[in-house]
């Protein structure tokens, strides 16, 4: 397995399908596509059936047919193609084979290296194959080591056909880091009962609670006049924009909070004594906060607005995606699944409310539950994300073993 994996993971990591936010087309590059019918070939190759590209959306969906007699459900596996809003021209990953524990130096002629005081974690890595970045780019673990990962699984099954499983699906998508991607997927078409997004993670790392999630644009009209005649006359929509920043829980921001701690953040600014542009975003757990949350941000606008004479700010209020648990804890058999996997497997599982969303989080209010299981990479979406191989293999493994206690029932 590990040197089909490594390699698998080099190719995968070294071609550039970073997302682009700005773009209409789906997917957002061109790239996207390239890298999708490349991997297209790949899976009919190591003979998967039912290998398809769906142009409408840019998922690259597959089967493994059951080798079993009986009926189990059927189960997804889903890994997201693009890579996050970081350099990824001409990436270069860089092995590490039987890492010592020392400093990485990623680029001895940038000076660029990954110290172990800055990121103590590399201790966890102590003979393992790691591999980081020259430097330059991100590496895009996040997540073509989830891809390598789920291909390199049904590769063994493949090749090793007394491994008992039910019909597996796999699917790759575009656009996961900039939310859109999983907005398009077609779960009917993908007819899993259940499927799992393997998508970054140190080992062990399980998730099915994300945030529930909105996002603000805030447009502050001013009145621009002269300083000098501006008695009673000018609005200065900057300060508006201070006003309400202002107006916010100030304690309830992401720098102040942890777990299941909600919060509204500024994520950006931007404007003239004239005209400001202002966006938000608002996250939460719970549903039923983050609906207060909602409320008590457009009070909060009225409320600025009120002391002025004509409404100076326009508030664009909508959601971007939903807490996955809320799907998921209607049987919670799928998370029972994985983490005995995982127990299985000798990894200690580590649970917690992710502080964000998956494309899961989507999938999952789409009907099919989704929840995330670890591929190993850390530090993602800059230059010192790294993974190891023996990550990916234990992600790789699980994907394995789900499926052998799901053909067992
Ligand atoms: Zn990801």
């Amino acid at each position: 397995m590990d040197e089909h994996l490594l390699e698998r993971f080099v190719t995968y990591a070294k071609v550039n399908t970073r997302s682009d936010m700005s773009s209409q087309t789906v997917p957002t590059t061109d790239t996207q596509v390239e890298f999708a019918l490349m991997l297209a070939e790949e899976l009919k190759e190591i003979g998967l059936a039912e290998v398809e590209y769906n142009e409408a959306n840019g998922f690259v969906t597959a089967t493994l047919p059951s080798n079993l007699t009986h009926e189990v459900p059927i189960i997804g596996f889903i890994a997201h193609i693009d890579t996050a809003d970081f350099n990824a021209e001409n990436i270069q990953p860089q092995i590490h084979p039987n890492y010592t524990g020392n400093d990485i130096v990623l680029n001895e002629e940038l000076g660029i290296v990954m110290t172990n005081v800055e990121f103590p974690q590399l201790a966890n890595y102590i003979g393992q194959t790691v591999i980081t970045t020259d430097g330059t780019t991100l590496l895009g673990a996040d997540d073509k080591a989830g891809m390598a990962s789920i291909v390199t699984a049904m590769e063994e099954f493949i090749q090793h056909p007394e491994l008992p499983h039910g019909k597996i699906r796999i699917a790759f998508g575009p656009d996961e880091e900039i939310g859109r991607g999983a907005l398009l997927f077609d779960v009917d078409h993908f007819q899993a009962e259940f499927a799992y997004t393997l998508d970054s993670g140190r080992v062990g790392k399980f998730e099915y609670e994300t945030f529930n999630a909105a996002q603000a644009e805030l447009t502050i009209k001013g009145t621009s006049v002269h300083p000098g005649m501006a008695k009673n006359s000018m609005v200065n929509a900057l300060l508006v924009a201070a006003q309400f920043a202002t107006a916010l829980p100030q304690a309830e921001v992401p720098e102040k909070t942890e777990e299941y701690e909600g919060f509204y953040m500024l994520s950006s600014q931007v404007g003239t004594i004239d005209e400001v542009k202002a966006t938000y975003i608002i996250r939460d757990h719970d549903k039923a906060v983050f609906e207060e949350r909602k409320n008590h941000f457009k009070a909060l606008v009225n409320q600025v607005n009120q002391t002025f004479d004509q409404p100076r700010i326009t508030l664009k209020l909508y959601d971007q995606y939903y807490n996955m648990r809320d799907i998921i804890e209607k049987d919670f058999s799928i998370v029972e699944l994985a983490l005995n996997a995982y127990r299985a497997l000798g990894i200690e599982p580590d649970v917690k409310p992710f502080r964000g969303g998956t494309d899961g989080s989507i999938i999952s209010h789409k009907g099919l539950p989704t929840p995330n299981i670890f591929t190993g990479a850390e530090n993602l979406h800059g230059k010192y994300e790294f993974v190891s191989l023996e990550g990916m293999k234990q992600a790789a493994k699980i994907v394995i073993e789900i499926a052998r206690m799901t053909a067992e029932k």
